[in-house]
């Protein structure tokens, strides 16, 4: 971030210009290749993954590789809308916005052995002393020097104008590299930096793993920048917003969500707003109804509006000189909406947090499970095949995060909060059955299939143990098409009649989150031990990371916790539960 582009405000204005276009290239959008499509670039494939693009543009329009990096960083590494930019606008246009001039100016050579003045310094400097730009201008490498040391300080790298009045053309890298590593090479390094993490800062579609501490990888999506991602360090994250994975609820409800439950002020000013210490005791009491004489459990009572002690028979008149009179009914109704407001929460939040802890409970029979299993395979008996407890398992991990996730949704879809004028008192209250009817049927079978999982089936005769593996793959089915109608109810019966624009929500994935592949047109043998390729032999746990666990939500932890796990595939299957199942 540190080569920010705030501070280039023809960079803006840039910027805004081409998103007049956004419209006029939709008809140009190329089918998106089949298969998981989701790249994990580390700093070694960096420069492949960028060379590809590179590559594109300039095998298309024969172009040097500075040219094409201009035309890219301009386009903000999105090939195709250049393409289209290129074949609605053409040629011209499409270089003279991005500032490149191609131009070759062999006649303007100056002949070797002569003297150039700079229109700079106004010195007089021999011809080998002063660089021409694609664009013409010719200046003394002093001054050029000096104009690119500024621009990579004021961190515009990877736009560095020409130095001419008015001359919109974007100085040749090579030039750049050259003049300034002669006089510091640290800056070159840096400036070398700023334009290969151009690819990741300024692509639409890659962002840096948000891991801490990072892992130094970042993540290519394809297609949909709603989508939620897995790094090959373990990090599970929403693309958009980049917080933990949250779907069905859209990154707006989960920002307002994850700053309510860090608002600890909100229960805070709760109990302020609601209980007074007792004088004598000092315990909180909680005022019942509208009297303002209220009484302790100690027996004391004391006024509400004061915090006085009083006696019993203490009444407002009676007392002389009390300021208790500016008490406003109006302050009482603000007061008991608070407190009703706190009450929703209270019950959205229980169940999310319900919901969470039972998945950090589930995430522990992954281990007793595995014993389970090698009891049984031990006994000399005909059950061999255990992968529907396995794949049961990860359904009732995935389901539960879904479940989770519905209640800050379900909050926030009823609440006054955003929606207010988008659906009427009826059409919400029709809206909002809807899709408890659905969260409770998941509810309901959710639970059922972790109570049949919690089952110790090492010591039930094999017709039990064939039993409740009948009950777990019709629940893992079950479950896995209640989830979906989830995502569907939510997609067009509750957010589809709404103009919901900042509302998109990750798909359901049946699979569980994406696993970012490597890229693998720069797989090195010497990064294997480093980095593994995500698909083999990785544990999968995708948990919710509740309000309260930041600690575990660290990349490192989950790091270990894939190492720890055992490979053979158990736990890492590319299908859905019950297709294995049947197979
Ligand atoms: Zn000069
Ligand atoms: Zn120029
Ligand atoms: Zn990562
Ligand atoms: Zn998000
Ligand atoms: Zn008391
Ligand atoms: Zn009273
Ligand atoms: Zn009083």
């Amino acid at each position: 971030m540190e080569d920010g582009m705030s501070s280039d405000e023809d960079y803006y204005s840039d910027r805004d210009s081409l998103d007049g276009l956004e419209n006029e290239d939709s008809e140009f959008h190329c089918t998106p290749p089949k298969g998981p499509t989701t790249k994990v670039i580390t700093k070694e494939s960096l420069l492949s993954a960028q060379r590809e693009d590179l590559r594109r543009v300039m095998d298309l329009l024969s172009l040097r590789e500075h040219h094409a990096r201009t035309l890219l960083i301009y386009y903000r590494w999105d090939v195709e809308r250049l393409f289209a930019v290129l074949v609605e606008k053409g040629k011209a246009f499409l270089f003279d916005q991005a500032g490149v001039t191609v131009v070759e100016h062999e006649g303007l050579e100056s002949p070797l052995g002569s003297t150039i003045t700079c229109d700079i310094c106004m010195d007089d400097v021999p011809s080998v002393e002063a660089t021409r730009e694609d664009c013409g201008h010719c200046f003394c490498n002093n001054c050029w020097t000096e104009h690119f040391m500024v621009k990579i300080n004021e961190g515009q790298s990877r736009r560095i104008r020409c130095m001419a009045h008015k001359c919109n053309a974007i100085c040749d890298e090579a030039v750049v590299r050259n003049l300034v590593s002669k006089r510091h090479p640290d800056m070159a390094e840096k400036f070398e930096r700023f334009l290969l993490e151009s690819y990741i800062e300024d692509n639409k579609r890659v962002k840096w793993c948000p891991s801490t501490p990072h892992c130094g990888n970042a993540i290519r999506i394809e297609d949909d920048e709603f989508c939620e991602v897995e790094c090959s360090c373990g990090m599970q994250f929403c693309f958009s917003c980049l917080s933990e994975a949250h779907s069905p609820c859209s990154c707006l409800m989960w920002e307002l969500w994850a700053k309510k439950c860090r608002d600890e002020s909100e229960t805070v000013n709760w109990i302020t707003a609601h209980t007074k210490p007792c004088p004598k005791c000092h315990k909180p009491v909680e005022k019942n109804g509208g009297c303002n004489l209220v009484s302790c459990i100690c027996g004391q009572a004391f006024c509400w509006l004061c915090g006085g002690a009083t006696g019993r028979d203490h009444t407002w008149s009676s007392i002389s000189g009390h300021s208790c009179g500016r008490y406003k009914a109006e302050r009482e109704k603000k007061s008991e909406r608070a407190k009703r407001d706190h009450y929703r929460y209270m019950h959205y939040y229980n169940r999310y947090r319900a919901h969470t802890d039972s998945f950090k409970q589930e995430s522990k029979l992954k281990e007793i499970i595995q014993e389970r299993v090698s009891i049984t395979e031990e006994r000399d008996s005909r059950l061999r095949d255990f992968s529907w407890v396995n794949n049961g398992l990860l359904r009732l991990f995935r389901s539960r995060r879904v479940l989770s996730y519905s209640y800050p949704f379900a909050f926030y879809m009823f609440g006054d909060e955003l929606f207010n004028d988008e659906m009427t008192k009826e059409e919400r209250e029709i809206k909002q059955h809807l899709f408890e009817d659905q969260q409770q049927q998941l509810e309901g079978n959710v639970e059922k299939l972790s109570k049949f999982l919690e089952e110790p089936f090492d010591q039930y005769s094999e017709d039990k143990v064939m039993e409740i593996r009948m009950q777990v793959i019709n629940l893992s089915v079950i479950t896995d098409t209640l989830c979906q109608k989830v995502y569907e109810c939510i997609e067009n019966d509750l957010l589809g009649s709404l103009q919901y624009g900042n509302h998109n929500i990750a798909p359901y994935k049946s699979k569980g989150i994406e696993k970012a592949s490597e890229l693998t047109a720069c797989w090195k043998a010497n990064n294997s031990d480093k980095y593994p390729p995500s698909d083999c032999g990785a544990s999968e746990l995708d948990r919710p990371s509740g309000s309260g666990s930041s600690d575990e939500s660290g990349c490192s932890s989950r790091k270990r916790a894939r190492k720890d796990s055992p490979g053979g595939g158990l736990f890492d299957l590319n299908l859905p539960a019950e297709v294995i199942d049947r197979n």
